[in-house]
């Protein structure tokens, strides 16, 4: 496995069983991720894109084993977790931290930000005296800006911005080297996202950190990706450089998706010809034969709806799964 790969995602399936009856008996799987495999590099920032019920946020969670997975393999600096023991998995597991979508429903209420922010020093056994505690937490908290005055405030007293650098602070105390953003931006006001992006890019590049930066549209991640992958109902659609994906993108899902963005400069945007998706995705519990997205596809064509299309390197390092590339 080369040197630079941080994290490598072989065939990952995490299914959830569906349950009916009294006896609660299994009928079937949401098949939530549905085998996809992909390396993130170090100290790249890998967007993964998809409408709601992709599978992109369980795909983050399954890497960070918030859930066990079904099947499939993640390794995290060539270790594989599932074959380690426990104190290992704990030891690793403080590589690797995320950071909400909601800020405000992932801080618990009533602890003091302090307190939000030393929690993990204190789980993984980071700090041996309370005076160290306390400057680490300090110092956390300037790097994201917070004012350090504030410590014994309570999550409600923050704003939405203010919210979300405690939960990046948090995410910072056990000093990772990966952190799956899992929408950070979409509950703020448009004002504020971009501060949290040049914070999440600063600390980037300041403690050289890798990202997995979960997004559900393709403009939010253009300017921090350095590579971008497209999902649709469980499966990886296409992966690529951020450049080659916007430039060249080959997967109709992906060039749905890219004209769904308006472009700011009206006579071009009047001009332009829009894919239009049809409906919303089918189910995950129940997807379609052959390729996933041949019900909402503008070019299927008989094969695409019986075989599923393999997921290739269809130009060096620009993988895509579809018939007619
Ligand atoms: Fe569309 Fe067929 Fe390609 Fe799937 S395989 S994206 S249905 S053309």
């Amino acid at each position: 496995m080369s040197d630079n790969i941080l994290v490598r995602v072989k065939d990952l399936k995490m299914h959830f069983p569906i349950r009916a009856g009294f006896l609660g008996r299994t009928i079937g799987a949401v098949k939530a991720v549905d085998g996809v495999s992909f390396d993130i590099m170090k100290g790249e920032t890998l967007g993964l894109v998809g409408e709601s019920g992709c599978g992109k946020t369980t795909t983050g969670r399954t890497i960070l084993r918030l859930y066990e997975p079904t099947s499939g393999e993640v390794t995290f600096r060539g270790i594989d977790l599932a074959s380690r023991g426990a104190d290992e998995v704990r030891r690793t597991r403080r590589h690797m931290q995320m950071i909400f979508q909601d800020p405000y429903a992932s801080l618990n209420p009533q602890m003091r930000v302090g307190e939000i922010i030393a929690r993990p020093l204190r789980v993984h056994r980071l700090v041996k005296t309370a005076k160290e505690e306390k400057e680490l937490v300090a110092e956390i908290m300037q790097k994201v800006g917070l004012n350090v005055n504030l410590r014994d405030r309570f999550p409600h007293e923050f704003s939405g911005g203010q919210r979300q650098r405690i939960g990046i602070a948090r995410a910072l105390a056990t000093s990772p080297d990966f952190i799956v953003c899992d929408e950070p931006i979409s509950a703020l006001d448009v004002s504020i996202q971009a501060q949290i992006i040049n914070l999440l890019e600063q600390l980037r590049e300041d403690l050289g950190l890798t990202y997995l930066f979960i997004a559900h549209d393709l403009s939010m991640v253009r300017y921090l990706s350095t590579r971008v992958g497209v999902m649709y109902l469980g499966k990886m659609m296409e992966l690529t450089s951020s450049k080659d994906l916007y430039d060249d993108p080959l997967h109709p899902y992906t060039r749905a998706l890219l004209s769904a963005i308006p472009i700011p400069d009206p006579p071009l945007e009047r001009r332009r010809q829009r894919t239009i998706l049809a409906g919303d995705p089918p189910s995950p519990a129940n997807p379609p034969k052959g390729c996933r997205f041949s019900t909402r596809c503008p070019m299927a064509v008989d094969q695409c709806r019986m075989v599923e299309p393999e997921f290739r390197e269809a130009k060096t390092g620009h993988w895509v799964a579809c018939h007619l590339v």
